[in-house]
């Protein structure tokens, strides 16, 4: 449930209110908006009398959430969290661009499409170096010797760096060099990894499961927000559907949904979505059209040698041309670039 607490309550009010609460074994989060606090409480409402707890003072009111996702969902929260990395703005009006390769591969390669991005209007790098594939035989990412080069990519070029995380030790190390930890679509419902994301100091880049309801998606977000972080950037990559002309089937009624249900920041990832690099731009259009905060697309200096994902990204020309096309279309929907 969550409390609303009076515009003018005291902070002797809000401790009793959340003594009372932690008697009864509720987990407690305060939420301070805007112009008041906000009282998150996870538990058993059963062993609470609500109605006593509204006439507590300093209580405006006490609103019962059937959702089973408590502290993401917009009830807790009416105004947009705003995910503030380097110069990027995940949330906010101007639309957060995330950008570089599927996979870290070589210092030369990174830093190209590095700078490639960087010119183009991208402010996070984006870059695997722990990469989840299906084969067993494809490249598994370089590891830490590929988070040293996206960090240094990262400060040559003034770009926030994102790479993804798979395990306790790969999060553990990975927090050490970039400032977003992703975790991908395979690990949404990892939820050991989830309540450790909650414990880190870094935002986290939450995509959607292949085969994902969007209630378990922010299910596994409130793992995270619940477990103590609440910097969390939702990410809508394409669910498995019988269509197999795509990789995978972009949801973006999902997106415009979820912006209705959370006050998290939702991009949308074009690439994974669609696995044809033809069509990431016009489902980037279409992605900002639909509400989304920002994108994360692939982008590699010669497609046709990545070792990862290559049918899918675009050269620096290609990106180039989509972000200049994606101007026109944020303007249009009111959203800065
Ligand atoms: C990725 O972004 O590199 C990736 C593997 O994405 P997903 O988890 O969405 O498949
Ligand atoms: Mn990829």
């Amino acid at each position: 449930m969550v409390i609303v607490m009076k515009l003018n309550s005291s902070p002797e009010q809000i401790e009793n209110v959340n003594n009372r609460l932690q008697e009864c074994g509720f987990q407690i989060q305060m939420i301070q908006g805007v112009k008041r606090i906000v009282i998150g409480a996870v538990g058993d409402r059963q062993s609470i009398n609500t109605s006593t707890l509204e006439t507590m003072p300093g209580v405006e009111k006490v609103l019962r959430i059937m959702k089973p996702y408590k502290m993401v969902c917009r009830e807790v929260r009416g105004e947009d969290t705003v995910v503030q990395v380097g110069a990027a703005e995940f949330g906010g009006n101007r639309l957060a661009i995330v950008a570089g390769p599927c996979a870290v591969e070589t210092k030369e390669q990174l830093y190209a499409a590095a700078r490639a991005v960087q010119k183009a209007g991208a402010t996070v790098l984006r870059g695997g170096t722990y990469k989840p594939r299906t084969s067993p035989y494809s490249f598994q990412g370089l590891e830490e010797e590929g988070l040293h080069l996206l960090a240094e990519a990262g400060a040559e070029t003034g770009l926030a760096t994102v790479t993804e995380v798979v395990d306790e030790e790969s999060m553990r190390v990975a927090a050490r060099y970039v400032d977003i930890l992703q975790i991908g679509a395979r690990n949404m419902q990892n939820f050991r990894l989830l309540r450790l994301a909650g414990q880190v100091k870094k935002p986290i880049l939450l995509k959607r499961g292949l085969s994902a309801t969007v209630e378990e998606w922010l299910m596994a977000a409130e793992y995270i927000v619940s477990s103590g972080n609440e910097n969390v950037i939702l990410c809508e990559r394409g669910i498995r559907t019988f269509e197999t002309s795509t990789r995978n089937t972009l949801d973006l009624s999902a997106v415009a949904l979820v912006k209705t249900l959370t006050h998290l920041p939702v991009i949308v990832d074009p690439s994974h979505a669609t696995g044809k690099r033809e069509l990431v731009g016009a489902m980037s259009r279409a992605a900002v059209a639909a509400g989304a905060d920002g994108l994360i697309i692939e982008v590699h200096p010669d497609p046709s040698m990545a070792l990862c994902d290559g049918p899918q990204s675009l050269n620096p020309e290609e990106f180039d041309e989509l972000m200049r096309r994606l101007h026109p279309l944020a303007v249009a929907v009111g959203r800065e670039i």
